[in-house]
C-alpha cells in the first residue's frame, strides 16, 4: 500500500500568485444531509460541496480534497482529443482564485473538462495530486512546469493518506484510504483499438474513498467510517462488476456518478458515447447498491447529451428515487463519519 502524509497546517494557497485565500468555502445555497446516516445537520462532521462538472470538495477533519478541478465559465472551450472539443454551458460555483486551502487533488483522468488549461497553468506545482498512471506521466513531464507531487494509482491499488493531527481519539487518528477503481471511457471493440492508437480519450480511474480512523502505531489497522465511490468518466462495462465483488459486505454509503452521456466528436455529429447516460447510470446504481447516489458531470458541456431530467425519470421508473440526492452547483451534502 502506498502512503501519503498530509499536514493541513503546512498547506499553502492552491494557486500561484495568490497571497490571500478565504479560510473556508462560501455558504452553500442548499444543504442536504445523508438521510439514514445523520439525523440532523448538527450530527454531521463531513461534507461534499459541488462546484460543477465533476469538481467537488470533500471536507473532513480539517482536510480538504478537491476532485477533477474544472473552473472554466460558460462559453469557454475545452479540447477533448484530435478534432474533438466542447463548449462549457455553466459557471462553476466558485472561481479558481477563490479556493480555500486544498490539501490534495483527486484527478480521475487527464481530460480538459476535468483539468482545464487554466487550472493546469495556475495550480502550485507542489500540490499533491493522486491520479492515473497516464495522467501521472503527463503531469510530470512538463519540464520546468512539471508537477512535483503526483501519485499514480492503478485499478485496485490503494494509498493511505495519513492526516497529521494531534487529535487522537481512543488511540486512533483520522486517516483516508483511496483506491483506484476500474473505468472505461471508450466502449470495448474496434473503437477502443483505434482510440489506443490515436490516444484521443485518456484512460480513467474511478475512486473508492474510505474515511475512517487508524491506529497511531500499527500502519495497517484501519476502521472505515464512511465509504464513497466515485465512478469517474466510465461507461457501464463488465470491469465494474469487480467492485461489488471486492467490497462484498462493505457498505458503500455514497456514490458520485459521472453522467452526461458525453458524445463525441460533438452534438452535430453524435457518433460515440463515452460517459454513462441515464439508463447506464441506473444500471450502475443497481450494481453498486450504495445507500445514496449523487449525480455529477451532467450538464456542463454541450457534448453532454443526456440531461439530468432523463436520469430522474429513469430513477423513478426503477423505483430508486429514495436513493438519489440531487445537488445543483453551490449545494452541499453533509454526513457523519462513524467512529466506533
Ligand atoms: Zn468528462
Amino acid at each position: 500500500m502506498k502512503h501519503l502524509q498530509i499536514d493541513p497546517s503546512a498547506s499553502r494557497p492552491p494557486t500561484k500568485h495568490v497571497s490571500t485565500i478565504p479560510s473556508a468555502l462560501p455558504p452553500a445555497t442548499t444543504t442536504q444531509t445523508h438521510p439514514s446516516n445523520a439525523l440532523s445537520e448538527e450530527h454531521t462532521d463531513a461534507k461534499l460541496f459541488f462546484i460543477g462538472t465533476a469538481t467537488t470538495i470533500l471536507e473532513w477533519q480539517g482536510l480538504r480534497i478537491l476532485t477533477d478541478p474544472n473552473f472554466l465559465h460558460a462559453g469557454d472551450h475545452v479540447h477533448l482529443g484530435p478534432g474533438v472539443s466542447g463548449t462549457r454551458q455553466t459557471n462553476p460555483a466558485i472561481d479558481l482564485d477563490q479556493l480555500p486551502r486544498i490539501d490534495a487533488i483527486l484527478l480521475s483522468h487527464y481530460h480538459e473538462d476535468h483539468f482545464d488549461a487554466e487550472v493546469e497553468a495556475k495550480l502550485t506545482r507542489d500540490i499533491p495530486i493522486i491520479t492515473t498512471p497516464h495522467a501521472h506521466s503527463c503531469l510530470t513531464s512538463k519540464g520546468e512546469e512539471s508537477f512535483t507531487a503526483v501519485h499514480a494509482l492503478d485499478f485496485f491499488e490503494t494509498m493511505k493518506v495519513d492526516v497529521k493531527t494531534n487529535k487522537i481519539i481512543g488511540g486512533q487518528k483520522p486517516c483516508i484510504k483511496i483506491s483506484g477503481m476500474p473505468g472505461k471511457h471508450v466502449p470495448p471493440g474496434p473503437l477502443a483499438v483505434a482510440n489506443d492508437l490515436l490516444k484521443a480519450v485518456p484512460p480513467t480511474n474511478g475512486w473508492m474513498i474510505e474515511l475512517g480512523y487508524g491506529s497511531t502505531g500499527d500502519d495497517e489497522q484501519f476502521d472505515n467510517g464512511y465509504r464513497i465511490y466515485i465512478s469517474g468518466d466510465t461507461l457501464m462495462v463488465d470491469e465494474l462488476k469487480e467492485i461489488p465483488r471486492r467490497y462484498r459486505d462493505k457498505q458503500i454509503a455514497l456514490m458520485l456518478i459521472h453522467l452526461g452521456g458525453t458524445t463525441i466528436p460533438g452534438p452535430n455529429m453524435p457518433l460515440l458515447m463515452v460517459t454513462m447516460d441515464a439508463k447506464q447510470g441506473v444500471e450502475l446504481m443497481q450494481l453498486i447498491k450504495s445507500d445514496v447516489t449523487i449525480p455529477i458531470h451532467y450538464d456542463d458541456y454541450d457534448v453532454f447529451l443526456s440531461p439530468l431530467a432523463d436520469f430522474k425519470k429513469a430513477v423513478e421508473e426503477a423505483g430508486l428515487s429514495n436513493k438519489v440526492v440531487y445537488l445543483d452547483r453551490k449545494d452541499e451534502f453533509k454526513f457523519k463519519v462513524r467512529h466506533f
